[in-house]
């Protein structure tokens, strides 16, 4: 098995089969390597694996079967060449910084992405010199115009949280390319199951494996997929000397989770397309955002750039805030958490929580109106999530 090229392979067995070099026990399920260093044979091994002539395990911070196991199933999925695992989403994020910017560099980053790439952006990178602007992720006109001599890349995640609202990463990825500038695209909605971002012209992807690649709510994880050349220049180096690496415990759970991946985005995607369509009929419902809806303004997109249109779902309610409280209250089954990506549906109202910290002109400036929830649909029946809504709605 370890001389099988995956990459003739679909991502579904991809998924399942790729990454394990089965030891000398034998073993059919990946193990845990619960070591934090490994043994040389003798000084002078020592030094050539640290030196890099010789391939080999040195220290689990860089080195581990069992993270390099996830790393190698998670690339193969991506179509990238490379990937490396770390500790959390906003660890990966901060490695790409980390590796590709220095003091002077500019980057151009959507507006719509996560509340802490924001903050990561704006509070932490400019202590250090790194100045960006933000645009509105569907305005392509619009990143073309942040960019300027300096800029090092474009930054986004499309669909977009809470609003799905969709990039086009061909397009971006032209753009960047044709001024010397990387596209990055954070792809933790889709995943690989749904869309390939490297395979439209992004140079590197970047996940937060605690939503649908977990898929059960236990760990946090994250990961960075690209070139070998890009991993080798800039990411590795980092992660060996910055040290946000994922465990073994945290990869074989991961593992596990890429496994049934493609069902449940399929399972996730389709209670989604169908309670976007309900919540449309219902009458204290002003708007459904869902890429699936021929109402959504990039359906056309999404149709063309992802296999299927997710599995988050978010809506307004005519009723403002009240009406957003009083249906997440009314719930008896759907968690209120403002986690995703999970087989359990949970609801959150951006406005007070994820996207609590912005000034009310900002939210607006973000659509995010104070009526608007959004559900992640989980696994459970359908009629039991529609039952649990119609309790507030
Ligand atoms: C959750 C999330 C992150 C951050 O990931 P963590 O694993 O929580 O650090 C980044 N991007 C997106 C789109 C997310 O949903």
């Amino acid at each position: 098995m370890t001389d099988t090229d995956w990459n003739d392979y679909s991502l579904e067995t991809q998924a399942i089969r790729a990454g394990h070099r089965r030891t000398h026990e034998d073993e059919h399920s990946i193990p845990i390597f619960a070591t934090s260093s490994y043994v040389f044979k003798s000084a002078e091994e020592a030094s050539l694996r640290f030196t890099g002539k010789i391939a080999g395990n040195i220290y689990s911070r860089f080195t581990n079967p069992t993270v390099d196991a996830f790393q190698q199933r998670l690339a193969l999925m991506e179509k990238g060449e490379r990937c490396l695992a770390f500790a959390s989403g906003m660890a990966a994020i901060m490695a790409v910084g980390m590796g590709l910017l220095k003091a002077g560099d500019h980057v151009v980053c959507s507006r719509g992405v996560f509340g802490n790439t924001v903050m990561l952006f704006t509070n932490y990178f400019s202590k250090f010199g790194v100045e960006t602007d933000f645009v509105d992720l569907i305005d392509t006109a619009a990143w073309e115009a942040a960019i300027k001599p300096n800029t090092r890349f474009l930054f986004l995640e499309t669909p977009s949280n809470p609003l799905v609202e969709i990039a086009d990463i061909q397009a971006l990825a032209d753009i960047a390319h044709a001024h010397d500038c990387l596209l990055i695209v954070d792809n933790c909605f889709c995943t690989p199951a749904l869309q390939k971002p490297l395979e439209l012209g992004a140079d590197i992807v970047v996940h937060s494996a605690t939503k649908y690649i977990d898929g059960q709510g236990r760990c946090v994880g994250g990961a960075v997929v690209a070139s070998e050349e890009i991993i080798e220049k800039f990411i590795f180096p980092y992660l060996r000397t910055g040290g946000a690496t994922m465990s073994p415990f945290n990869a074989w759970v991961f593992l596990s989770g890429l496994e049934t991946l493609a069902i449940r985005m399929k399972a996730h995607c389709d209670s989604a397309s169908e309670l976007a369509q309900w919540l449309e009929q219902q009458p204290s419902v002003a708007k459904v955002h869902y890429a699936g809806l021929p109402s959504h303004a990039q359906h056309e997109l999404a149709k063309r750039q992802q296999s299927h249109f997710g599995g988050i779902v978010s809506f307004e309610l005519t009723g403002g805030k009240e009406a957003a409280w009083r249906l997440i209250d009314a719930t008896q089954m759907i968690s209120i958490t403002a986690n995703l990506g999970d087989v359990k549906t949970t609801i959150t109202h951006p406005a007070t929580t994820t996207h609590g910290r912005l000034t009310p002109e900002l939210r607006a400036k973000a659509g995010i109106k104070d009526g608007l929830v959004r559900i992640s649909v989980g696994l459970e029946n359908l009629d039991d999530i529609k039952n649990d809504l119609l309790c507030g709605l």
